[in-house]
């Protein structure tokens, strides 16, 4: 009986060492398999986070007439630089031009990346797996500027300028008018005694020429209703107007200049309200060219800059098409 129980004994503690194996390896094994998904994920994770980026950044130099512009080469440079900083190599076989209504007469929109990377498993190994591959993609694209930050207090209407681009006649266009000129667009006998000014908040001569000269630091968006700044207020838009453009001492024009130019400014495309309100409908860009009429009868006249990507995004939803973009994701 004795010889028995000891015999019985001697078995148990032989199958609970042969648990405790078993259950280590299926422990190890579980613990391997949770390890080496939280490298798959953490390598898909950076992965996606890098061609997000990559994406963003080439959005920006966007648009791009085809893909054999300079545009569409710099934003595949742009792409594959900001991929290699977030260290995942890619060539311009991973990208792909997204094309505005989908049609490549359109011209390109935006910029698609595609990356598959190979994850180097750690404990899959015991299983004879070594490695598995993971795929991201990120698309980023332009859409028109819902909301502007820097805005000069001024604005163009939205026929005025819709009639200037299809003529293509763009340049000096006049956006603040003295007594003998018109703004573009605008019957005067609509808006007796405005001559372009707008109100972002507060109003008087002075704050107008200093946000002229400086930029509104708040934003606008698209469907505010501003107030019309009534008045000629010609010294202030010469002292504004000069004040600005004397910072621009590259000798830039509106074919060539800077990106960060002060002459390079953002305005509302509005409609005009009754009761000397006007509505945003959208923004344009426009390269300052002259204030004229001797300081006592001042007049800015600028050039329509068209495919400018806003370096940096305001909220707002997107309104008319006038050229003027902001990047973003997409789905
Ligand atoms: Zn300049």
């Amino acid at each position: 009986m004795r010889k028995l129980l000891k015999k019985l004994c001697g078995e148990q503690a032989g199958s609970v060492s042969i648990v405790v194996a078993v259950s280590m390896v299926v422990l190890i094994g579980i613990s391997g398999f949770v390890l080496d998904t939280g490298v798959y994920y953490s390598k898909g994770a950076k992965l996606q986070n890098a061609l997000d980026s990559a994406v963003l950044a080439a959005s920006q130099e966007l648009p791009a007439d085809s893909v054999s512009s300079a545009a569409w080469a710099a934003a595949e440079n742009e792409a594959i630089n900001y991929a290699s900083l977030n260290e995942f190599e890619i060539t311009s076989d991973d990208l792909e031009p997204i094309y505005k209504n989908g049609s490549p007469a359109n011209g390109i929109i935006g910029i698609r990346a595609t990356k598959t990377v190979t994850v180097e498993y750690n404990f899959a190994k015991v299983l004879g797996v070594n490695s598995g591959t993971v795929t991201r993609t990120a698309s980023a694209g332009l859409s028109p500027a819902g909301g502007v930050r820097g805005a000069i207090p001024l604005c163009v209407s939205d026929t005025g300028l819709s009639e200037a681009i299809a003529s293509g006649i763009v340049r000096g266009l006049t956006i603040k008018c003295s007594s003998d000129t018109e703004l573009i667009g605008i019957d005067p006998s609509t808006a007796s005694g405005w001559f372009g000014a707008v109100r972002f908040e507060g109003s008087g001569a002075s704050l107008y020429s200093e946000l002229l000269a400086n930029g509104y630091t708040g934003v606008l968006t698209v469907g505010q209703v501003l107030e019309m700044e009534s008045g000629n207020m010609s010294g202030p838009t010469l002292d504004g107007f000069t004040e600005r453009v004397s910072r621009c001492t590259d000798g830039c024009t509106a074919e060539s200049y800077l990106p960060d130019c002060p002459r390079q400014v953002y305005v509302p495309v509005i409609q005009v309200l009754p009761s000397k309100q006007v509505k945003i409908v959208a923004f344009a860009a426009f390269f300052l060219e002259e204030c004229g009429g001797s300081g006592k009868n001042s007049y800015i006249k600028a050039t329509y800059l068209k495919n400018i990507t806003l370096p940096d995004t305001a909220p707002g939803a997107s309104g008319q098409d006038f050229g003027l973009y902001v990047s973003k994701l997409l789905g």
